[in-house]
């Protein structure tokens, strides 16, 4: 990895007698995503917050470009960003003056040029002039990211940007935000509940449960250790014919009756196996599949880390 942007050893926060942060550790290299990836009250945002500064750490360190944050805050947030979906500008101003607001604050050189330089790139110009509660969910999150960039930060913290948008939205807003990544070579901070999303944006990835860092990987380790989908097949054939395909197979399968089978497999394994299956001369009538959810991931996790 190069240099690290930003490197977190033992961060810890706890409220009363709950530790909420239990002494995470992780760093993040120049231009990479780190996705922070954990159910609701895993400790993400408590992260982000002593990340930047909002929340004070009870143990631990934090640097920022080798930095020390608690001793040079002041210096180091003018050189990163956030952006959440929880965190919304003002309402009754425009999209152009919310980031005229945060330009000042920041102090961006030549703000206007920059302005109009993120309304291009982010591709929000049509409604610059649009108070900020007219817009659409996925407008206001291009608003928003254009906001975290106003500073040309080196590296922005983003808490759940995607945590309002449907579902066709996310895809774009995901995109868009690696194009950011690879045009402003900025490193980010992504925190999500979201699998999918975190697997095709984040160059790695850390589980936290329970404010502890469980595991981190790459999403593709991280695929291929959850790999499989449920197959839900009711048909009409003989139960041993489909047993015995799916063990010569080495599927596991379990019959929850003689004609419906739950098949556990490889999303890309599915067209082949219906298409045997009919050659066998097996009538499929119904058929379902169930992607692994963030609890059958934390399931696995949690199982191998007691064996
Ligand atoms: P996440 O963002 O992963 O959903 P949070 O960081 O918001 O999780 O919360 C982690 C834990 O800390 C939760 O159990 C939450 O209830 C608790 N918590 C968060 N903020 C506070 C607070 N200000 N006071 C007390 N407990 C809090
Ligand atoms: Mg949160």
């Amino acid at each position: 990895m190069s240099q690290s942007v930003l490197e977190v050893t033992n961060l810890t926060k706890r409220y009363g007698e709950y530790l909420a942060v239990d002494h995470i550790s992780f760093a993040i290299g120049e231009g990479e995503i780190l996705g922070l990836l954990g159910p609701n009250g895993a400790g993400k945002s408590t992260t982000i917050q002593m990340l930047l500064g909002l929340t004070d750490p009870d143990a631990g360190s934090i640097q920022y470009f080798g930095q020390e944050f608690a001793t040079h805050k002041v210096k180091i947030l003018k050189r990163i960003n956030f952006a959440s979906a929880y965190a919304e500008l003002q309402q009754r101003l425009t999209a152009k003056q919310n980031l005229r607001i945060f330009g000042m604050l920041y102090e961006v050189e030549n703000l206007e040029r920059r302005i109009d330089e993120l309304l291009a790139l982010l591709e929000v110009e049509e409604y610059a002039n649009e108070l900020f509660w007219h817009l659409s969910s996925g407008q206001k999150t291009r608003v928003i990211l254009a906001k975290a960039l106003l500073n040309k930060p080196r590296m922005i913290l983003m808490d759940e940007p995607t945590a309002s948008l449907d579902p066709d939205i996310v895809h774009k807003i995901i995109q868009l935000i690696k194009e950011l990544q690879e045009k402003e070579k900025v490193s980010i901070l992504f925190t999500s509940h979201n699998m999918e999303e975190v697997a095709r944006l984040c160059d790695r990835v850390a589980f936290l449960a329970k404010g502890k860092i469980v595991l981190t990987d790459t999403p593709l380790e991280l695929t291929k250790k959850i790999g499989t989908t449920k197959l839900l097949l009711t048909f009409e054939a003989k139960q041993k014919v489909v047993a015995d395909f799916l063990k010569q197979h080495h599927y596991p399968a379990e019959f929850i009756r003689p004609n419906l089978v739950e098949v556990s497999l490889a999303e890309e394994n599915i067209p082949m196996v219906l298409f045997e299956l009919k050659k066998l001369g097996v009538w499929i009538t119904s058929l379902t599949t169930e992607q692994p959810s963030l609890e059958d991931v934390f399931l696995h996790i949690s199982e191998k880390q007691r064996t």
